[in-house]
């Protein structure tokens, strides 16, 4: 009887997570103009998000994880980042890209203050909605533009293990920021960014880009891969 009661609390618990839902998590912006920009140049960037991961990681990275940042006034890519899987835990897509810059900005002889003044003038694209850690940064940093593909809910249901605080919220609680207020645009391009992520914890979802299932050593199961060497 004890044992029952515990495979039906089980079950319940399984059904609830299967459902869950993230709040505020549905930010469609699909079609609209913002900042002047035409809906295209969106989905052009964000295409362009994808292919600096596919530079910097491959065609069917595990960590598909890719970041630009954007000069919308020079119409131009200002820097790249995705998850190198470093071993640092703080190095995801968009805080790799936000470092490429401040390393490219000092370089450049730009100081501290004007480095943070320019984080303004700039637009972040995200291939999938940044965690709690990432939308944070963006919102210290005061982008001008936040611009995410994936939704954290569509990699929740799709396995990855994720931070159930969408962006909408984050930046809910963020409006007392000194500096620059980010818009944020969500769900850009999900029809080529969704692809990316579906298939690391679902081994009957097809591989991106041309990618194959070959088998995982390292993980166990299956993995996507370009090359037939052991992964
Ligand atoms: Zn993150």
């Amino acid at each position: 009887m004890a044992n029952s009661k515990i495979i039906l609390l089980l079950g319940a618990i399984a059904s609830c997570a299967a459902h869950f839902t993230v709040p505020n998590d549905d930010q469609d912006m699909s079609g609209l103009t913002v900042n002047s920009l035409p809906w295209d140049k969106r989905v052009e960037y964000m295409r362009k998000t994808n292919q600096a991961l596919y530079s910097q990681s491959g065609p069917c990275p595990f960590a598909a994880f890719g970041a630009i940042i954007v000069n919308h006034t020079a119409d131009e890519v200002v820097c790249e980042g995705a998850n190198f899987r470093t071993g640092d835990p703080t190095i995801h897509g968009e805080i790799s890209a936000i470092n490429a810059c401040t390393a490219k900005f000092t370089a450049m002889g730009m100081t501290p203050t004007q480095i943070y003044a320019a984080w303004g003038e700039l637009s972040l694209y995200t291939n999938a909605e940044s965690c709690p850690m990432c939308a944070s940064a963006i919102r210290w940093a005061g982008f001008k533009e936040y611009i995410y593909g994936t939704t954290i809910q569509h990699n929740y249901n799709v396995g990855w293990g994720v931070m159930t605080l969408s962006s909408y919220d984050v930046f809910q609680q963020s409006r007392q920021l000194p500096g620059y207020q980010t818009v944020m645009l969500g769900q850009i391009l999900t029809n080529e960014t969704d692809p990316l992520f579906s298939w690391q914890y679902n081994a009957s979802a097809p591989c991106p880009n041309g990618c194959f299932r070959i088998p995982s050593v390292a993980r166990g199961g299956s993995t996507c891969s370009n090359t037939t060497a052991t992964a």
